[in-house]
């Protein structure tokens, strides 16, 4: 059957991390792929995880399967990150959460449960966006189109285009924004363009669709769901798709959740029934062993505080890296202003390298950055902080 089949391309990103792999120079440094590193270049398991899965050894009587919709606490804890303690969208019921694999899975189920309902839609990505985001919704049978999003001569939101672009688009699409660390550029929108944006919405009558893949990796958990809480508010519909794999550093658990919001608990339930008949022909149900982890750590107050503080400390270790950075170009005199990426959040950077740097760097250097210049901050680390500064200073020389 494959004989006469051309290979697909392999995914840019991951292909990366796999030829950093192979590179047997010691002082390689990978700063691709999408994943948060300690400062000895590890990507850690968080202790509250380590203690939570301790617990649920002991704890767990059974490997049944879950309701379809995955475990009712863990989307009870789910609902509660995105809309605080005592948010009015749980007290009134507006909310339906489903437990999906990952933030991935979580954006399928919700392009899957879109299209049965609006099959004529345009799904709206900013430019530019996640590759993947492309991936999902085209395959689940969605045209494209971009709004303007970052401006590379400002290294900011081009918010003059934004507002331009969303607000052409009909009723009945749907757009897809970065709740916050905005994935690749590190650029975000401030609490008063989300009012904006939302007040668009309200006008034109697009679906908004929010990807949160970084709560707590932004300026912090609570911080970072503002624009969640502005559309919680504005009594629209609108779909939340939630990933624990940074935030948690569950990656390979596949830990998300996709979170439909309606203005009313009665169209909430039916947005429930349709959830879980994509999700039957699918998977299922949702594997139980990161959202039970989850769960667990959110549910013990003192877990809990653990988790927030091993959050902060790796949004700082990003934030303090940030510093380093500039600090070490402009220490090298390299001619330009880099303050911008002390500005972005999250953890990637458009550094504003070419191309043709990027190429010099892997080639001469072993550093491995995405084409177009996307740099993960958290590849940096004390040790090789100044050799990476001082091959970026002679990249650029
Ligand atoms: N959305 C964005 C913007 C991301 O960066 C990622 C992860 N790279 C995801 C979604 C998917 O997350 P997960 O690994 O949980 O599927």
């Amino acid at each position: 059957m494959w004989k006469n089949i051309v290979a697909a391309p392999a995914d840019s990103i991951l292909g990366l991390t796999e030829a950093f792999r192979n590179d047997p120079n010691p002082q390689k440094v990978n700063l691709g792929v999408g994943v948060y590193k300690d400062d000895a270049g590890k990507t850690p398991i968080l202790a509250c995880v380590k203690a939570a899965e301790k617990l649920l050894l002991e704890r767990e009587t059974t490997k049944s399967y879950l309701p379809i919709s995955g475990d009712p606490v863990y989307a009870a804890c789910v609902q509660k990150l995105l809309f605080g303690e005592d948010g009015e969208v749980v007290a009134n019921r507006r909310a339906a959460t489903v437990h999906a694999p990952g933030g991935t899975g979580a954006l399928r189920v919700g392009a899957d449960l879109l299209k049965k309902f609006m099959p004529k839609a345009t799904v709206w990505l900013s430019s530019p966006t996640w590759a993947n985001h492309k991936g999902v919704f085209a395959t689940a049978g969605f045209p494209l189109s971009e709004y303007a999003y970052y401006d590379p001569a400002t290294k900011d939101v081009d918010f003059a285009g934004l507002t331009r672009d969303l607000q052409a688009i009909p009723a009945g699409d749907i757009v897809l924004f970065h709740t916050c660390c905005h994935n690749p550029s590190g650029v975000d929108l401030d609490q008063g363009q989300w009012r904006e944006i939302v007040e668009i919405a309200r006008e034109r009558g697009w679906l908004p669709f929010l990807d949160f893949a970084y709560q707590g990796f932004g300026i912090g958990v609570e911080e970072d769901r503002y624009a969640v809480e502005q559309f919680a508010a504005s009594g629209l519909d609108f779909l939340v798709a939630s990933s624990f794999s940074k935030n948690f550093g569950l990656y390979n658990e596949r830990t998300g959740a996709l979170t439909v919001v309606s203005p009313t608990a009665a169209e909430s339930t039916v947005a429930m029934s349709h959830l879980k008949t994509v999700v039957r022909v699918i998977y299922s149900n949702p594997p139980a062993h990161g959202g039970l982890v989850t769960a667990t750590i959110l549910s013990d107050p003192d877990l809990h505080r653990q988790w927030l503080g091993e959050l902060a400390a790796m949004r700082e270790r990003i934030v303090a890296m940030r510093s380093a950075l500039v600090d070490g170009l402009n220490a090298r005199g390299v001619a330009g202003d880099f303050s911008y990426i002390k500005r972005q959040r999250g953890m990637f950077s458009f550094s504003g390298l070419s191309d043709a740097t990027v190429a010099w760097l892997r080639q001469h250097r072993n550093i491995y950055v995405v084409g177009g210049g996307r740099i993960n901050l958290a590849g940096l680390t004390s040790k090789n902080i100044d050799y990476v500064c001082d091959a970026i200073a002679e990249a650029l020389r």
